[in-house]
Protein backbone atom coordinates (compact mmCIF):
# COMPACT_ATOMS: atom_id res chain seq x y z
CA UNK A 1 0.00 0.00 0.00
CA UNK A 2 1.18 3.85 -0.94
CA UNK A 3 2.65 5.76 2.15
CA UNK A 4 -0.49 8.36 1.62
CA UNK A 5 -2.73 5.29 2.24
CA UNK A 6 -1.11 3.78 4.70
CA UNK A 7 -1.14 7.16 6.56
CA UNK A 8 -4.79 7.60 5.56
CA UNK A 9 -6.29 4.58 6.87
CA UNK A 10 -4.04 5.11 10.61
CA UNK A 11 -5.68 8.58 11.00
CA UNK A 12 -9.19 7.15 10.50
CA UNK A 13 -8.63 4.22 12.49
CA UNK A 14 -7.00 6.29 15.50
CA UNK A 15 -9.52 8.80 15.05
CA UNK A 16 -12.61 7.33 14.99
CA UNK A 17 -15.87 9.43 14.97
CA UNK A 18 -13.92 12.33 13.58
CA UNK A 19 -15.41 12.54 10.11
CA UNK A 20 -14.71 16.40 9.46
CA UNK A 21 -10.77 15.64 10.35
CA UNK A 22 -10.99 12.38 8.06
CA UNK A 23 -12.12 14.88 5.50
CA UNK A 24 -9.38 17.56 5.95
CA UNK A 25 -6.60 15.00 6.08
CA UNK A 26 -7.68 12.86 3.33
CA UNK A 27 -8.07 15.88 0.98
CA UNK A 28 -4.74 17.21 1.55
CA UNK A 29 -3.06 13.52 1.77
CA UNK A 30 -4.59 13.43 -2.15
CA UNK A 31 -3.04 16.29 -3.21
CA UNK A 32 0.49 15.24 -1.28
CA UNK A 33 0.46 11.97 -3.56
CA UNK A 34 2.11 13.43 -6.54
CA UNK A 35 5.17 15.06 -3.87
CA UNK A 36 5.31 12.09 -1.53
CA UNK A 37 5.10 9.45 -4.01
CA UNK A 38 8.47 11.04 -5.54
CA UNK A 39 10.21 10.54 -2.63
CA UNK A 40 8.42 8.01 -0.93
CA UNK A 41 11.11 6.35 0.96
CA UNK A 42 12.56 8.96 2.92
CA UNK A 43 9.09 10.49 4.44
CA UNK A 44 8.22 7.01 5.25
CA UNK A 45 11.35 6.60 7.29
CA UNK A 46 10.99 10.14 8.48
CA UNK A 47 7.35 9.21 9.25
CA UNK A 48 6.47 12.74 8.33
CA UNK A 49 2.81 11.84 7.56
CA UNK A 50 1.98 10.43 10.83
CA UNK A 51 3.62 13.23 12.71
CA UNK A 52 2.05 15.99 10.49
CA UNK A 53 -1.36 14.21 11.45
CA UNK A 54 -1.21 14.01 15.22
CA UNK A 55 -1.41 17.23 16.77
CA UNK A 56 2.13 17.87 19.20
CA UNK A 57 -0.68 18.97 22.22
CA UNK A 58 -4.48 18.68 22.63
CA UNK A 59 -5.71 20.54 25.72
CA UNK A 60 -9.32 19.77 27.21
CA UNK A 61 -10.83 21.28 30.12
CA UNK A 62 -13.44 22.11 32.03
CA UNK A 63 -15.36 25.66 31.76
CA UNK A 64 -17.82 26.10 34.66
CA UNK A 65 -19.46 29.41 35.02
CA UNK A 66 -22.48 30.75 36.60
CA UNK A 67 -25.73 32.00 34.66
CA UNK A 68 -28.15 34.48 35.75
CA UNK A 69 -30.42 32.54 37.44
CA UNK A 70 -27.72 31.84 39.80
CA UNK A 71 -27.98 28.10 37.85
CA UNK A 72 -23.96 26.57 37.47
CA UNK A 73 -23.26 25.10 33.53
CA UNK A 74 -20.44 23.15 32.38
CA UNK A 75 -18.75 23.70 28.97
CA UNK A 76 -15.89 21.73 27.16
CA UNK A 77 -12.90 23.22 26.40
CA UNK A 78 -10.48 22.70 24.24
CA UNK A 79 -7.23 23.97 22.66
CA UNK A 80 -5.47 21.96 19.54
CA UNK A 81 -1.82 22.37 19.71
CA UNK A 82 -1.14 21.02 16.03
CA UNK A 83 2.22 22.51 14.50
CA UNK A 84 4.71 24.43 15.88
CA UNK A 85 7.40 24.08 13.00
CA UNK A 86 7.44 27.63 11.45
CA UNK A 87 5.95 29.25 14.23
CA UNK A 88 4.48 29.90 17.15
CA UNK A 89 0.38 28.17 17.06
CA UNK A 90 -1.63 30.20 15.65
CA UNK A 91 -5.46 29.90 15.01
CA UNK A 92 -9.09 31.11 16.09
CA UNK A 93 -11.20 29.89 19.12
CA UNK A 94 -14.75 29.21 18.27
CA UNK A 95 -17.84 29.44 20.42
CA UNK A 96 -20.80 27.38 18.77
CA UNK A 97 -22.79 24.34 20.49
CA UNK A 98 -21.50 21.93 17.29
CA UNK A 99 -17.63 22.03 18.68
CA UNK A 100 -16.33 18.74 19.14
CA UNK A 101 -12.44 17.24 19.23
CA UNK A 102 -13.10 16.35 15.91
CA UNK A 103 -13.99 19.49 14.20
CA UNK A 104 -11.17 21.73 16.44
CA UNK A 105 -8.52 19.09 15.22
CA UNK A 106 -10.11 19.71 11.57
CA UNK A 107 -9.65 23.13 11.93
CA UNK A 108 -6.43 22.81 13.60
CA UNK A 109 -4.75 21.22 10.69
CA UNK A 110 -6.33 23.50 8.16
CA UNK A 111 -4.34 26.03 10.00
CA UNK A 112 -1.25 24.54 9.23
CA UNK A 113 -1.12 25.22 5.92
CA UNK A 114 -3.15 28.48 5.65
CA UNK A 115 -0.72 29.81 8.02
CA UNK A 116 2.18 28.44 5.83
CA UNK A 117 0.34 30.00 2.79
CA UNK A 118 0.64 33.37 4.23
CA UNK A 119 4.34 33.64 4.37
CA UNK A 120 4.42 34.59 7.83
CA UNK A 121 6.60 33.18 11.39
CA UNK A 122 2.96 31.45 12.14
CA UNK A 123 2.28 27.72 13.11
CA UNK A 124 -1.25 25.82 13.30
CA UNK A 125 -3.58 25.30 16.26
CA UNK A 126 -6.98 25.88 16.72
CA UNK A 127 -9.98 26.22 20.25
CA UNK A 128 -13.13 26.58 20.93
CA UNK A 129 -15.91 25.20 23.04
CA UNK A 130 -19.44 24.35 23.06
CA UNK A 131 -20.75 27.16 24.74
CA UNK A 132 -23.65 29.32 22.69
CA UNK A 133 -23.19 32.97 22.94
CA UNK A 134 -26.48 32.99 21.36
CA UNK A 135 -29.16 34.56 23.45
CA UNK A 136 -26.57 35.10 26.22
CA UNK A 137 -26.35 38.48 28.75
CA UNK A 138 -23.31 39.91 28.52
CA UNK A 139 -22.51 39.33 31.81
CA UNK A 140 -22.82 35.64 31.46
CA UNK A 141 -20.77 35.85 28.33
CA UNK A 142 -17.87 37.40 30.32
CA UNK A 143 -18.66 34.72 33.14
CA UNK A 144 -18.14 31.89 30.87
CA UNK A 145 -15.21 33.95 29.04
CA UNK A 146 -13.64 34.92 31.89
CA UNK A 147 -13.61 30.58 33.65
CA UNK A 148 -12.47 29.74 30.05
CA UNK A 149 -9.62 31.66 30.09
CA UNK A 150 -8.52 30.71 34.00
CA UNK A 151 -7.42 27.31 32.45
CA UNK A 152 -6.54 28.71 28.77
CA UNK A 153 -3.84 31.21 29.98
CA UNK A 154 -1.51 28.00 31.27
CA UNK A 155 -0.91 27.18 27.76
CA UNK A 156 -0.88 29.87 25.54
CA UNK A 157 1.57 33.01 25.58
CA UNK A 158 3.08 35.49 22.93
CA UNK A 159 6.17 33.35 21.83
CA UNK A 160 4.09 30.29 22.58
CA UNK A 161 0.22 30.28 21.35
CA UNK A 162 -1.93 33.06 20.09
CA UNK A 163 -5.50 32.28 19.63
CA UNK A 164 -8.05 34.71 17.69
CA UNK A 165 -11.63 34.50 16.84
CA UNK A 166 -13.76 32.19 14.85
CA UNK A 167 -17.75 31.67 14.83
CA UNK A 168 -19.38 33.46 18.17
CA UNK A 169 -15.80 34.66 19.06
CA UNK A 170 -15.75 38.27 18.26
CA UNK A 171 -14.80 41.46 19.57
CA UNK A 172 -16.73 41.07 22.98
CA UNK A 173 -15.11 37.71 23.64
CA UNK A 174 -11.72 38.35 22.99
CA UNK A 175 -12.05 41.72 25.53
CA UNK A 176 -13.18 39.60 28.22
CA UNK A 177 -10.50 36.98 27.79
CA UNK A 178 -7.74 39.14 27.27
CA UNK A 179 -8.99 40.93 30.41
CA UNK A 180 -8.91 37.35 32.31
CA UNK A 181 -5.47 36.91 30.92
CA UNK A 182 -3.86 39.75 31.97
CA UNK A 183 -5.06 40.02 35.44
CA UNK A 184 -3.97 36.33 35.93
CA UNK A 185 -0.64 36.87 34.12
CA UNK A 186 0.11 40.33 35.56
CA UNK A 187 1.63 41.02 31.81
CA UNK A 188 0.68 43.09 29.00
CA UNK A 189 1.22 41.09 25.92
CA UNK A 190 -0.19 40.17 22.40
CA UNK A 191 -1.12 36.72 23.96
CA UNK A 192 -4.58 37.11 21.69
CA UNK A 193 -5.33 38.93 18.38
CA UNK A 194 -8.47 40.41 17.40
CA UNK A 195 -8.26 43.09 20.00
CA UNK A 196 -10.09 46.44 20.45
CA UNK A 197 -7.94 49.13 19.08
CA UNK A 198 -7.95 50.94 22.31
CA UNK A 199 -5.71 48.10 23.45
CA UNK A 200 -3.71 46.82 20.96
CA UNK A 201 -5.80 45.35 18.30
CA UNK A 202 -4.90 45.95 14.64
CA UNK A 203 -6.96 48.67 12.30
CA UNK A 204 -7.67 46.15 9.57
CA UNK A 205 -8.37 42.94 10.89
CA UNK A 206 -12.30 42.94 11.23
CA UNK A 207 -11.98 43.54 7.88
CA UNK A 208 -9.05 41.19 6.71
CA UNK A 209 -10.78 37.99 5.57
CA UNK A 210 -13.79 39.07 3.99
CA UNK A 211 -11.55 41.44 2.74
CA UNK A 212 -8.50 38.92 1.82
CA UNK A 213 -11.54 36.89 0.25
CA UNK A 214 -12.01 39.23 -2.57
CA UNK A 215 -8.56 40.57 -3.30
CA UNK A 216 -7.85 36.66 -3.64
CA UNK A 217 -10.95 36.12 -5.83
CA UNK A 218 -10.17 39.40 -8.01
CA UNK A 219 -6.46 38.35 -8.74
CA UNK A 220 -7.66 34.54 -9.40
CA UNK A 221 -10.50 35.92 -11.95
CA UNK A 222 -7.64 38.31 -13.47
CA UNK A 223 -5.18 35.67 -13.92
CA UNK A 224 -7.93 33.69 -16.05
CA UNK A 225 -8.89 36.38 -17.83
CA UNK A 226 -12.11 37.71 -15.98
CA UNK A 227 -12.80 40.82 -14.23
CA UNK A 228 -14.56 40.76 -10.92
CA UNK A 229 -16.28 44.17 -11.68
CA UNK A 230 -20.33 43.51 -12.64
CA UNK A 231 -20.37 39.72 -11.50
CA UNK A 232 -23.35 39.16 -9.07
CA UNK A 233 -22.14 37.28 -6.22
CA UNK A 234 -23.94 34.51 -3.69
CA UNK A 235 -22.68 34.95 -0.25
CA UNK A 236 -23.68 32.64 2.55
CA UNK A 237 -22.95 33.72 6.21
CA UNK A 238 -23.80 36.98 7.88
CA UNK A 239 -21.16 36.99 10.24
CA UNK A 240 -17.48 38.70 9.91
CA UNK A 241 -16.17 36.91 6.94
CA UNK A 242 -19.58 37.14 4.99
CA UNK A 243 -20.49 41.19 6.19
CA UNK A 244 -16.59 42.30 5.29
CA UNK A 245 -16.65 40.08 2.06
CA UNK A 246 -20.24 41.62 0.89
CA UNK A 247 -18.80 45.49 1.82
CA UNK A 248 -15.47 45.02 -0.11
CA UNK A 249 -17.37 43.20 -3.10
CA UNK A 250 -19.13 46.53 -3.92
CA UNK A 251 -16.32 48.00 -3.36
CA UNK A 252 -14.58 46.42 -6.33
CA UNK A 253 -17.64 47.23 -8.49
CA UNK A 254 -19.53 43.88 -8.26
CA UNK A 255 -23.36 43.13 -6.84
CA UNK A 256 -23.51 40.25 -4.34
CA UNK A 257 -27.37 39.65 -3.79
CA UNK A 258 -27.21 36.97 -0.85
CA UNK A 259 -26.64 36.49 2.94
CA UNK A 260 -27.62 33.64 5.02
CA UNK A 261 -27.45 32.60 8.99
CA UNK A 262 -28.13 29.49 10.86
CA UNK A 263 -32.62 30.25 10.54
CA UNK A 264 -32.76 31.70 6.91
CA UNK A 265 -31.60 33.61 4.27
CA UNK A 266 -32.07 36.90 2.30
CA UNK A 267 -32.20 37.16 -1.35
CA UNK A 268 -32.14 40.97 -2.75
CA UNK A 269 -32.24 42.04 -6.04
CA UNK A 270 -30.96 45.45 -5.29
CA UNK A 271 -27.54 43.87 -3.99
CA UNK A 272 -27.03 44.21 -0.06
CA UNK A 273 -27.05 46.72 1.84
CA UNK A 274 -24.24 46.54 3.93
CA UNK A 275 -24.83 49.35 6.49
CA UNK A 276 -28.07 47.75 7.40
CA UNK A 277 -26.81 43.81 7.61
CA UNK A 278 -24.28 45.17 9.98
CA UNK A 279 -26.82 46.89 12.05
CA UNK A 280 -28.80 44.00 12.35
CA UNK A 281 -25.94 41.29 12.71
CA UNK A 282 -23.28 43.42 14.72
CA UNK A 283 -25.45 46.06 16.71
CA UNK A 284 -28.48 44.13 17.20
CA UNK A 285 -27.52 40.53 16.97
CA UNK A 286 -30.56 39.74 15.82
CA UNK A 287 -31.91 37.67 12.35
CA UNK A 288 -32.43 38.10 8.96
CA UNK A 289 -36.30 38.71 8.88
CA UNK A 290 -35.02 42.01 10.31
CA UNK A 291 -33.28 43.02 7.35
CA UNK A 292 -36.64 41.59 5.55
CA UNK A 293 -38.72 43.95 7.31
CA UNK A 294 -36.67 47.34 6.59
CA UNK A 295 -35.93 46.53 3.21
CA UNK A 296 -38.72 46.18 0.22
CA UNK A 297 -36.22 44.73 -1.92
CA UNK A 298 -35.69 41.74 -0.09
CA UNK A 299 -37.32 38.43 0.16
CA UNK A 300 -36.09 36.31 3.27
CA UNK A 301 -36.42 32.58 3.01
CA UNK A 302 -37.02 30.42 5.61
CA UNK A 303 -34.19 27.55 6.37
CA UNK A 304 -35.78 24.77 4.90
CA UNK A 305 -34.32 21.11 5.55
CA UNK A 306 -33.23 19.47 1.93
CA UNK A 307 -33.48 22.56 0.63
CA UNK A 308 -30.42 24.27 -1.05
CA UNK A 309 -30.78 28.19 -0.07
CA UNK A 310 -28.49 30.85 -2.05
CA UNK A 311 -26.79 28.73 -4.35
CA UNK A 312 -30.26 28.46 -6.44
CA UNK A 313 -29.96 31.90 -6.82
CA UNK A 314 -28.37 32.72 -10.08
CA UNK A 315 -24.79 33.80 -10.00
CA UNK A 316 -21.30 33.70 -11.44
CA UNK A 317 -19.61 33.81 -8.48
CA UNK A 318 -20.21 31.86 -5.11
CA UNK A 319 -18.44 32.34 -1.66
CA UNK A 320 -19.50 30.36 1.19
CA UNK A 321 -18.74 32.07 4.48
CA UNK A 322 -20.65 30.63 6.93
CA UNK A 323 -19.33 26.86 8.36
CA UNK A 324 -18.17 23.63 7.10
CA UNK A 325 -19.76 21.34 4.59
CA UNK A 326 -22.71 23.48 3.77
CA UNK A 327 -22.50 23.63 0.02
CA UNK A 328 -23.01 19.99 -1.35
CA UNK A 329 -23.21 18.35 -4.05
CA UNK A 330 -26.80 19.03 -5.21
CA UNK A 331 -25.76 22.58 -4.62
CA UNK A 332 -22.53 22.81 -7.07
CA UNK A 333 -24.96 20.79 -9.48
CA UNK A 334 -27.23 23.98 -8.84
CA UNK A 335 -24.14 26.81 -9.10
CA UNK A 336 -23.20 25.14 -12.26
CA UNK A 337 -26.41 24.71 -13.61
CA UNK A 338 -26.99 28.42 -13.35
CA UNK A 339 -23.88 29.58 -14.74
CA UNK A 340 -21.42 30.15 -11.89
CA UNK A 341 -17.84 30.08 -12.88
CA UNK A 342 -15.92 30.73 -9.61
CA UNK A 343 -16.04 29.75 -6.00
CA UNK A 344 -13.77 31.17 -3.40
CA UNK A 345 -13.96 29.72 0.08
CA UNK A 346 -14.68 32.65 2.98
CA UNK A 347 -15.53 29.70 5.91
CA UNK A 348 -12.88 27.11 6.73
CA UNK A 349 -14.43 23.83 4.48
CA UNK A 350 -17.38 25.05 3.27
CA UNK A 351 -17.41 22.45 -0.09
CA UNK A 352 -17.84 18.65 0.44
CA UNK A 353 -15.29 16.50 -1.34
CA UNK A 354 -17.86 15.68 -3.76
CA UNK A 355 -19.10 18.93 -4.37
CA UNK A 356 -15.25 20.46 -4.79
CA UNK A 357 -14.57 17.69 -7.43
CA UNK A 358 -17.89 18.39 -9.41
CA UNK A 359 -17.04 21.75 -9.92
CA UNK A 360 -13.68 21.53 -10.60
CA UNK A 361 -14.80 19.14 -13.14
CA UNK A 362 -17.05 21.48 -14.41
CA UNK A 363 -14.25 24.15 -14.97
CA UNK A 364 -15.67 25.91 -12.23
CA UNK A 365 -12.25 28.19 -10.86
CA UNK A 366 -12.00 26.72 -7.07
CA UNK A 367 -10.19 28.42 -4.32
CA UNK A 368 -9.83 26.35 -1.25
CA UNK A 369 -10.54 28.62 2.05
CA UNK A 370 -6.94 27.95 3.59
CA UNK A 371 -5.90 30.33 0.62
CA UNK A 372 -8.87 32.41 0.38
CA UNK A 373 -9.51 33.20 4.05
CA UNK A 374 -6.02 33.18 4.94
CA UNK A 375 -6.45 37.09 5.15
CA UNK A 376 -7.54 37.11 8.86
CA UNK A 377 -4.40 35.23 10.49
CA UNK A 378 -2.23 37.07 8.26
CA UNK A 379 -3.38 40.53 9.96
CA UNK A 380 -3.85 38.85 12.99
CA UNK A 381 -0.07 38.17 12.50
CA UNK A 382 0.46 41.79 11.58
CA UNK A 383 -1.55 42.48 14.46
CA UNK A 384 1.37 40.74 16.66
CA UNK A 385 4.13 42.41 14.89
CA UNK A 386 2.41 45.54 15.51
CA UNK A 387 2.17 44.42 19.70
CA UNK A 388 5.86 43.59 19.67
CA UNK A 389 6.76 46.66 18.21
CA UNK A 390 4.56 48.93 20.59
CA UNK A 391 3.22 50.51 17.57
CA UNK A 392 0.01 50.90 15.05
CA UNK A 393 0.17 50.84 11.79
CA UNK A 394 -2.42 52.77 9.16
CA UNK A 395 -5.41 50.86 8.00
CA UNK A 396 -3.84 51.78 5.12
CA UNK A 397 -0.96 50.08 5.51
CA UNK A 398 -2.41 46.94 7.24
CA UNK A 399 -4.95 46.78 4.19
CA UNK A 400 -1.86 46.94 1.60
CA UNK A 401 0.22 44.44 3.08
CA UNK A 402 -3.32 42.38 3.24
CA UNK A 403 -3.71 42.91 -0.40
CA UNK A 404 0.13 41.83 -1.01
CA UNK A 405 0.72 38.92 1.09
CA UNK A 406 -3.48 37.44 -0.80
CA UNK A 407 -1.93 38.55 -4.33
CA UNK A 408 1.46 36.16 -2.88
CA UNK A 409 -0.49 33.27 -1.88
CA UNK A 410 -2.62 33.09 -5.15
CA UNK A 411 0.50 33.33 -7.11
CA UNK A 412 2.44 30.73 -4.89
CA UNK A 413 -0.59 27.97 -5.34
CA UNK A 414 -1.08 28.90 -8.78
CA UNK A 415 2.93 28.11 -9.64
CA UNK A 416 3.14 25.18 -7.54
CA UNK A 417 -0.10 23.79 -9.10
CA UNK A 418 1.72 23.86 -12.40
CA UNK A 419 4.92 22.63 -11.08
CA UNK A 420 3.40 19.25 -10.25
CA UNK A 421 1.46 19.11 -13.67
CA UNK A 422 -2.20 19.73 -11.89
CA UNK A 423 -2.32 23.45 -14.12
CA UNK A 424 -5.67 25.11 -12.62
CA UNK A 425 -6.28 22.86 -9.69
CA UNK A 426 -5.74 25.39 -6.50
CA UNK A 427 -7.15 22.66 -4.29
CA UNK A 428 -3.80 20.83 -4.88
CA UNK A 429 -1.50 23.91 -5.27
CA UNK A 430 -2.38 24.94 -2.03
CA UNK A 431 -2.17 21.86 -0.20
CA UNK A 432 1.51 21.69 -2.42
CA UNK A 433 2.61 24.83 -1.60
CA UNK A 434 1.70 25.23 2.05
CA UNK A 435 3.49 21.46 3.02
CA UNK A 436 6.64 21.82 1.29
CA UNK A 437 7.49 24.93 3.60
CA UNK A 438 6.08 23.18 6.90
CA UNK A 439 7.87 19.62 5.51
CA UNK A 440 11.11 21.56 5.12
CA UNK A 441 11.30 23.08 8.48
CA UNK A 442 10.24 19.54 10.64
CA UNK A 443 12.98 18.17 8.68
CA UNK A 444 15.94 20.48 9.61
CA UNK A 445 14.31 20.30 13.12
CA UNK A 446 14.66 16.92 13.80
CA UNK A 447 12.54 14.32 15.02
CA UNK A 448 10.34 16.06 17.69
P1 LIG B 1 -19.48 34.47 12.75
O1 LIG B 1 -19.84 33.81 14.02
O2 LIG B 1 -19.18 35.93 12.76
O3 LIG B 1 -20.57 34.20 11.62
C1 LIG B 1 -20.91 32.92 11.21
C2 LIG B 1 -22.12 33.03 10.29
O4 LIG B 1 -22.43 31.75 9.77
C3 LIG B 1 -23.37 33.51 11.01
O5 LIG B 1 -24.16 34.21 10.11
C4 LIG B 1 -24.03 32.21 11.44
O6 LIG B 1 -25.42 32.32 11.59
C5 LIG B 1 -23.71 31.32 10.25
N1 LIG B 1 -23.59 29.92 10.71
C6 LIG B 1 -22.76 29.42 11.66
N2 LIG B 1 -22.95 28.11 11.82
C7 LIG B 1 -23.93 27.79 10.98
C8 LIG B 1 -24.58 26.58 10.68
N3 LIG B 1 -24.26 25.44 11.31
N4 LIG B 1 -25.55 26.61 9.71
C9 LIG B 1 -25.86 27.77 9.07
N5 LIG B 1 -25.27 28.94 9.32
C10 LIG B 1 -24.33 28.95 10.25
O7 LIG B 1 -18.21 33.65 12.20
P2 LIG B 1 -17.14 34.09 11.12
O8 LIG B 1 -17.77 34.93 10.07
O9 LIG B 1 -15.95 34.58 11.87
O10 LIG B 1 -16.73 32.67 10.51
C11 LIG B 1 -17.38 32.09 9.39
C12 LIG B 1 -16.48 31.02 8.80
O11 LIG B 1 -15.24 31.62 8.40
C13 LIG B 1 -16.10 29.87 9.72
O12 LIG B 1 -15.94 28.69 8.95
C14 LIG B 1 -14.73 30.30 10.24
O13 LIG B 1 -13.96 29.19 10.66
C15 LIG B 1 -14.15 30.93 8.98
N6 LIG B 1 -13.05 31.86 9.19
C16 LIG B 1 -13.19 32.97 9.97
C17 LIG B 1 -12.13 33.85 10.12
C18 LIG B 1 -12.26 35.12 10.86
O14 LIG B 1 -11.31 35.93 10.84
N7 LIG B 1 -13.36 35.40 11.52
C19 LIG B 1 -10.81 33.57 9.50
C20 LIG B 1 -10.81 32.43 8.63
C21 LIG B 1 -11.87 31.60 8.52
P3 LIG B 1 -26.04 32.83 12.98
O15 LIG B 1 -25.91 34.34 12.95
O16 LIG B 1 -27.45 32.37 12.94
O17 LIG B 1 -25.23 32.20 14.06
Amino acid sequence: MSYVDEVYELVVAKNPAQPEFHQAVKEVLESLRVVIEADEEAYRKEALLERLTVPERIVQFRVPWVDDKGQVQVNNGFRVQFNSAIGPYKGGLRFHPSVNLGIIKFLGFEQIFKNSLTGLPIGGGKGGCDFDPKGKSDREVMAFCQSFMTELYRHIGADTDVPAGDIGVGGREIGFMFGQYKRIRNQYEGVLTGKGLTYGGSLARTEATGYGLLYLTEEMLKCNGKDIAGKTIAVSGAGNVAIYAIQKAQQLGAKPVTCSDSTGWIYDAEGIDVELLKEVKEVKRARLTEYAAARPSAEYHEKKAGEHGVWTVKCDIALPCATQNELDLEDAKALVANGCFAVAEGANMPTTLEATEYLQKNGVLFCPGKASNAGGVATSALEMSQNSERLSWTFEEVDSKLQQIMVNIFHNLDEASKKYGMEGDYVAGANIAGFLKVATAMKAQGVC
